[in-house]
């Protein structure tokens, strides 16, 4: 943003605006003279505010606190149930609706599976179908409604609006659906690239402070990442920032999804498990999954692949041993790059083999260049399968506390 000095009346009470707004939603019960203290405001401009506030519904009052002397000083109250998110969760097998509170408590879900639609049913018509059925459900008023936030995988345009072609997601090119969404709901809305947006629910909803700086590896069928420097999300030229999936590991490696060879995705993720796996099988290597293949390939799920790991199939831990080295020597590069406070982990393939966390960090930490890199927190993702519905809320969330005049606040 620019200098302050710049800034025109409107943007300045804007500004004020948003920080006792911010205030009041981080610390809970607060009196004027405690907002006051945090924000170096004065009593009349709180006053203004806060009068403002409670006429929005944003806040309220929630009791009276101790008297210095005077009267009781009134305690305000950041309006919870006043406001909820339609956060939206496109995943690669299913579509995940939600209305979330402000404080990421889920009110109402509602999840359809890709492959419950008819296979031409295009993915807007899916992404309605959702919507409206987890709307109905709810029965909630429309004006307690603030925005829409949606989760997706990658690559996004650079305005935010349109769903490229992800390559895991057949079929899906060019997919305007900020757009759409807006129109037919008639509410803001912003679309998210998936690692992003689940790295921006751990700062709003997670165990992460204000300006901390976090690295998000969100390893699932393909890997992913996301970027939090000083709370804000890093997207890079035209958002290009954050595919530690595709890193290079080994120029001689296997093929990736983007064409081209040994990136950490082909080497790591979901998908790259389980093709590892087939080809150790035909290799004639034994495995408990040998019979699985043979009957029906397509049944060599992850979830099957853990399974037989469980029970002590050795193909299969190999392959995951593996997966989680190459995983660190990824992260390692990061860290050289990058040194966040905190690494969190996040995705199906997390889910499931939670150890790949601690593999990965003991390679990272004995390997990366700076002594320091030995403090860097490594943890795993605070929401498991929620990360993005709670990801696709706190991205309206954020924009909700940055301007509250245009959306939080209808004044
Ligand atoms: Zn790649």
């Amino acid at each position: 943003m620019d200098k302050m000095e710049h800034w025109n009346t409107e943007q300045i009470k804007q500004y004020n605006r948003s920080l006792v707004l911010k205030i009041i939603h981080k610390k809970g019960l607060i009196t004027k003279d405690d907002i006051s203290k945090s924000s170096n405001l004065t009593f009349a401009t709180i006053g203004n505010i806060t009068s403002d506030l409670l006429k929005a519904g944003a806040i309220k009052i929630a009791g009276y606190g101790k008297s210095n002397g005077g009267r009781k000083p009134v305690l305000y109250e950041f309006n919870w149930d006043n406001f909820y998110v339609i956060a939206l969760d496109i995943g690669v097998t299913k579509v995940s609706a939600a209305l979330v509170n402000f404080k990421g408590d889920i009110y109402k879900e509602n999840v359809a599976l890709m492959n419950d639609f008819n296979q031409d049913t295009p993915l807007i018509e899916k992404v309605y179908k959702t919507i409206d059925d987890v709307l109905n459900e709810s029965g909630l008023a429309v004006s307690k409604i603030a925005g829409i936030g949606v989760s997706a995988p990658g690559p996004i345009d650079e305005n935010g609006s349109q769903i490229l072609s992800p390559p895991n997601l057949q079929g899906v090119e060019n997919v305007n659906l900020k757009d759409q969404l807006q129109k037919r709901y008639n509410l803001i809305t912003i679309l998210e690239k998936d690692a992003n947006a689940v790295a921006l629910a751990e700062q709003w909803f997670g165990t992460v402070n204000n300006n901390e700086n976090i690295l998000y590896v969100f390893a699932d069928q393909g890997i992913g990442g996301g970027i939090i420097v000083d709370s804000r999300t890093y997207r890079g030229f035209k958002n290009g920032a954050g595919e530690i999936g595709h890193i290079l590991i080994d120029p001689d490696g296997p093929r990736c999804n983007c064409g081209n060879f040994g990136c950490l995705e082909a080497m790591a993720s979901g998908l790259s498990i389980i093709t590892r796996i087939k080809q150790e099988i035909r290799r004639g290597v034994k495995s408990s999954l040998t019979d699985v293949y043979i009957d029906n390939e397509n049944s060599l799920t992850l979830e099957t692949i853990m399974e037989h790991g469980e029970k002590g199939d050795v193909l299969v831990l190999k392959v995951l041993e593996e997966a989680s080295r190459y995983l660190g020597i990824g992260v390692t590069n990061a860290l050289n790059f990058f040194a966040p406070k905190m690494v969190i982990f996040g995705g199906q393939l997390v889910e499931l083999y939670p150890e790949i966390i601690q593999i990965s960090e003991d390679i990272a930490k004995s390997r990366a260049f700076s002594n320091s890199a030995k403090e860097i927190k490594f943890i795993k993702s605070s929401f498991g399968k929620k990360s993005g519905l709670m990801g696709a809320a706190s991205i309206i969330q954020q924009l909700l506390f940055d301007s509250p005049r245009d959306t939080l606040i209808r004044i």
